[in-house]
């Protein structure tokens, strides 16, 4: 017969443009919205984030396994959305387009900045989409979405709305993170810490009077006491808003100077000294300044001890009028020079020591952060911290040990969320204020989108005072980007919309994959939002990944140039091969390695997979009916392996942990079905189709049969097994040798008699135990016939010449197989 698959090998590049044509034609990954006779399975897909190019190969891996989910849980019969969106708004955003057309955002009008943000962005999402595509993702590309669409927009606003009715939203004026690079403020969520290497300062502070010489002092009048404590310091350029030096009660060294006062060299102001455990007599001379504010424990110290806030920087990060006529409206490393070099020329620098410090960065651009007192909206977090905690654990993660990320992040909680920004690109904050009261005045939550900096109120009288016509001042700031993103699952199940129709059908949703690094960030705000909004922890399951890392374990930058762009990658080997190695890499959750070495690695196996697929394809296929009721001991053999393979498959995919099932079926095809099982049948399955009623031939025949009935039977299943890691190969030969007229992609992932026979333990299973011996069997007579050296040629046997081995007793059985696979002539 001639082989159904003609070409010798797989060309990726022409099949896989083919097939996507196809698929895209008959739109065979449609959501049926109104198909509720299946349950619904919604990805709560990551809109990827594009900053820049090229896009990161391991986020491309990552939307491959997404995709990996969406097609296993649509052949476990699902009726499934892979919603694809992409993520516009926020500060990387901006940076980007300063970088790309050479200007500056607070320099220039605000609406044409947004404008040529949004061409910027247009360029990078027309790239993602199109590698998205190319590797073959089985999303809804028809409605693909975007965060800063009036739509999405609208959506963040009404929310925002709803919790301000709720009142869960406050103003507050309050020490918070502030990045002098962004100009705005950061939750904690988005800084990371670092040890950076900074200079610890010992400054010489004059103590004014010594605790019970007061007295003494006022009588002699003398003021010219100069005892000096040393204060060491990381911040000396906040030495004019410093308001108290602390020394840890114990201290023996400064037992009698606590009470005392010092004054503040250079700015000649007075402070006290306070015993205070938070100062560790180890570090630096042990006596620490209480500045507003050199860090988090400043704010805390200022509130615990009364002290009096003294604003160092304003919000453009330069130092105030606080800082006096020398040291104004400078930035805080030039303010730092300049007090330092004063300091050294008074004398009143003891040392300097060269340390490393555990600096709190902005995560974006990485800058040292600074703490100061900003007026911004909060969004409650603190309250349902004991309610998140009890949901984490209703919360499947795969893998399990990542939600201890989350459980340490929501224990770590210790301010609620701030959540406006001094920013441009982003959802604006839906707030008037009254001119006359100066009461935030807020729209109703009518699905409109807002932007208050240049549109009118939809209103003309004030909530609060009643005054009409004295008008409205809108609020210029925009929210922190989580706002938006933190409702992605909303927005897909179409939450405030058609709410009976598809809300109710589909909420909560089925699954959030995303990264490992953004849980106290994507996954916790999006919780603790729609839990506020809906009540209801808003998915099943939450799928994790780790990060894609260079060859030495090291994370991929741009500064390092260890990046690989993912897309010319995909064109050289194929999506199926990129797929393939991204399952195959690492286990789910782990970190894995990303290298063009690994991924040509990855494609042996599918040319493996196209070589027996051309192979087999020359063999008629033998149906479950036309299968011969008794099964040679071979082919029962191979199929009690292939039942081994498909329960760890199985096991893989309800934990979606692809690298299971792609080395379980990769083991089993090569190293077992091709190498060993495909070599033992082949003579059998040669047999010529004879049946003249001779008895001989109707055994043979019968043999012939229980062969082609099992080679078809596992291929099938392996292709099906597959299907969901690399759809396109799977697809062409499924087509071209199974069935022409359906995809491979709306069939069961398991047919009915393969899910029966996990269940009952089949007797069958038993055959397993002769693996090992077959295996070593057949090398040990491949070795011998290495190593023999034939009489007539002079050279090692071939694999088809005779030997005389005997097939030992244990596999008695498989005897008649063995003797035609090896040319055995023992009798
Ligand atoms: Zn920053
Ligand atoms: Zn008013």
């Amino acid at each position: 017969m001639e082989p159904k698959i003609q070409s010798t090998s797989w060309n990726p590049e022409i099949i896989e443009n083919a097939i996507l044509k196809k698929w895209e034609d008959e739109d065979i990954y449609h959501f049926a919205i109104d198909d509720e006779s299946k349950p619904a399975f919604v990805i709560d897909t990551p809109p990827p984030y594009p900053s820049g190019r090229p896009w990161h190969i391991g986020a491309a891996a990552h939307y491959a396994q997404i995709d990996m989910i969406a097609r296993v849980a649509r052949m476990n019969g699902k009726n499934v959305l892979f919603p694809i969106g992409i993520d516009r708004n926020g500060l990387p955003v901006e940076i980007y387009t300063e970088k790309k057309y050479k200007v500056r955002m607070r320099q220039m009008d605000r609406q044409k900045f947004l404008d040529l943000c949004k061409v910027a962005l247009d360029d990078l999402e027309a790239e993602m989409i199109q590698i998205m595509k190319r590797m073959g993702l089985s999303g809804n590309f028809k409605d693909y979405y975007r965060t800063d669409s009036d739509e999405y927009r609208a959506l963040t606003q009404a929310t925002f709305i709803e919790l301000w009715k709720q009142g869960l939203v406050y103003p507050a004026n309050r020490p918070n993170n502030y990045c002098p690079d962004c100009a705005t403020t950061i939750a904690d969520a988005e800084i990371v810490y670092n040890e950076i290497p900074t200079k610890l300062v010992y400054m010489k502070f004059k103590v004014r009077d010594k605790k019970g010489e007061e007295e003494k002092k006022k009588n002699n009048n003398d003021n010219t006491d100069d005892t000096l404590i040393i204060v060491a310091s990381t911040r000396p350029e906040l030495l004019f808003a410093c308001q108290a030096v602390i020394v840890n009660p114990e201290d023996d060294r400064y037992k009698h100077l606590q009470g005392s006062h010092v004054i503040l060299p250079l700015f000649n102001r007075e402070v006290s000294i306070v015993p205070h455990p938070s100062a560790k007599p180890e570090f630096g001379s042990g006596a620490v300044m209480v500045c507003s504010y050199g860090d988090q424990n400043d704010v805390q110290l200022f509130r615990e001890l009364g002290l009096e806030e003294i604003v160092a920087l304003n919000e453009n990060g330069f130092t105030t009028e606080a800082a006096g006529q020398q040291y104004v409206g400078l930035r805080v490393n030039q303010a730092r020079t300049k007090i330092i070099k004063d300091l050294k020329n008074a004398g009143l620098i003891e040392k300097e020591e060269n340390i490393t410090h555990r600096t709190p960065l902005c995560e974006r651009s990485k800058t040292p952060i600074e703490i100061i007192p900003l007026h911004d909206y909060y969004v409650k977090q603190i309250e349902f911290v004991p309610q998140l905690k009890e949901l984490a654990f209703k919360l499947k993660f795969h893998p399990d040990m990542h939600r201890q990320i989350l459980l340490k992040w929501l224990d770590s909680i210790n301010i609620d969320w701030p959540v406006s920004r001094r920013r441009f690109y982003g959802t604006e904050i839906p707030i008037w204020y009254c001119n006359s009261c100066k009461t935030p005045n807020l729209p109703p939550p009518d699905g409109k989108y807002y932007r208050p900096w240049k549109d009118k109120p939809p209103f003309e009288k004030c909530e609060k005072c009643g005054s009409v016509g004295s008008g409205f001042t809108g609020e210029d700031r925009t929210f922190d980007t989580w706002m938006d993103s933190s409702i992605s699952p909303l927005y897909v199940t179409k939450f405030g919309k058609d709410k009976k129709k598809m809300f109710d059908y589909v909420y909560p949703t089925a699954i959030r994959p995303q990264a490992k690094d953004i849980i106290r960030t994507w996954l916790h705000y999006s919780m603790l939002r729609c839990v506020q909004l809906t009540g209801k922890i808003p998915w099943h399951e939450a799928w994790i990944m780790g990060f894609g890392i260079d060859e030495k374990g090291e994370k991929m930058s741009k500064s390092k140039g260890n990046v690989i762009d993912p897309f010319p990658v995909i064109q050289k080997y194929g999506a199926d091969t990129f797929r393939f190695w991204s399952a195959s890499e690492a286990n789910l959750g782990y970190d894995f390695r990303c290298s063009e070495q690994r991924i040509a690695g990855a494609q042996k196996f599918l040319s493996k997979l196209w070589n027996i697929g051309r192979f087999l394809s020359s063999f008629e296929v033998i149906g479950e009916r036309q299968a011969p009721p008794h099964l040679a001991p071979s082919d029962r053999w191979i199929l009690a392996e292939l039942a081994r393979v498909i329960k760890e498959c199985r096991r893989g995919y309800s934990e979606y942990n692809f690298f299971v099932p792609a080395n379980a079926i990769r083991d089993f095809t090569w190293h077992l079905f091709a190498a060993h099982y495909i070599e033992m049948v082949k003579a059998r399955a040669y047999t010529a189709n004879i049946n003249d009623g001779n008895n001989k031939n109707d055994e043979d025949e019968r043999s012939k049969r229980s062969a082609l009935y099992t080679l078809h039977r596992c291929f099938s299943t392996i292709l099906s097994l597959i299907a969901p890691v690399i759809p396109f190969i799977v697809e062409e030969l499924w087509t071209k040798m199974y069935s022409s007229e359906t995809t491979i992609h709306k069939q069961a992932l398991l047919r009915k008699e393969e899910e029966e026979l996990e269940e009952e333990e089949d007797e069958d299973a038993q055959m397993t135990k002769y693996t090992r011996a077959i295996i070593d069997f057949n090398s040990m007579i491949w070795n011998k016939k290495k190593e023999t050296i034939s009489k007539e040629t002079g050279k090692p046997l071939s694999l088809k010449d005779p030997i005389d081995i005997p097939v030992p007793p244990e596999l008695e059985q498989f005897e008649q197989d063995l003797k035609a696979m090896h040319n055995l002539t023992t009798k």
